[in-house]
């Protein structure tokens, strides 16, 4: 608990510098750079969702028999299996999991911990890109739009999976329903599409970058990539 305070306010603040790299240097450009930046971090978080949605799981992890599991989720037999499993497995693969647990139980994604939804992203990406950003504009003259794009793209994508989780869960903040309202989030409805189908609207930060991932899953698609096969587990 300790160490996810500490990792997680070490990011807040480094944010924040990066924040205040912006305003050392205003400049109109900061506007455009940063649905720019929030654009990125949706596209990325699209095309993460789609590879690790078709990914197939590892063979002989066995995660089928959590997967397809049919009895009390509370039950000891399954929080059992799903400890013996889940420790067998790397932080790849249990992302990788998670992103195919969602489809038949997103309500599970809406009751995840804050940490356990955006803790591996912050650690492997955002953390160190935002740690990146403090030391250029520590050592270089960088203009201040650029860590306005920089900021942007660090919250889209760092708190992403934080971002569909709320799409899964009733009770939100308020910035949540003032973000869905300026279309800087994208809908619960608008989300579904996703859940009907598995085949499109991957991205579910804004939702700005779908025409352009949908295009590329049709192409890789039609190239034979992407099997059905992929989106549950195999023993
Ligand atoms: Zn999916
Ligand atoms: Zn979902």
């Amino acid at each position: 608990m300790l160490r996810q305070f500490v990792i997680l306010t070490v990011f807040v603040l480094s944010v924040a510098v990066n924040l205040g790299l912006t305003l050392r240097d205003p400049s109109w450009l900061a506007v455009p750079a940063m649905l720019i930046g929030w654009y990125l971090a949706d596209l990325l978080s699209g095309l993460i969702h789609m590879y690790m949605d078709y990914r197939p799981c590892t063979q002989g992890k066995r995660l089928n028999d959590i997967f397809f599991y049919e009895g009390s989720r509370e039950s000891k037999e399954y929080l059992d299996m799903l400890r013996d499993r889940m420790a067998t497995i790397g932080p790849f693969e249990r992302i990788s999991y998670d992103f195919k647990n969602h489809h038949p139980r997103p309500d599970a994604l809406g009751r995840r911990a804050l940490w356990r939804l955006i803790g591996s992203t912050v650690i492997v990406a955002a953390l160190p890109l935002s740690i990146a950003g403090n030391v250029a504009g520590w050592l270089w003259p960088v203009p201040g739009w650029i860590f306005a794009g920089l900021v942007a793209f660090l919250i889209g994508g760092g708190f992403a999976q934080y971002f569909h989780g709320s799409l899964h869960r009733q009770d939100n903040p308020w910035f949540i329903t003032a973000m869905r309202r300026t279309g800087l989030l994208m809908s619960p409805a608008a989300h579904q599409i996703h859940h009907d189908t598995l085949q499109r609207d991957f991205a579910t930060n804004c939702g700005w970058s779908n025409p352009v991932i949908n295009r590329l899953f049709n192409a890789l698609r039609a190239r034979g990539m992407l099997d059905e096969s992929g989106l549950v587990p195999s023993a």
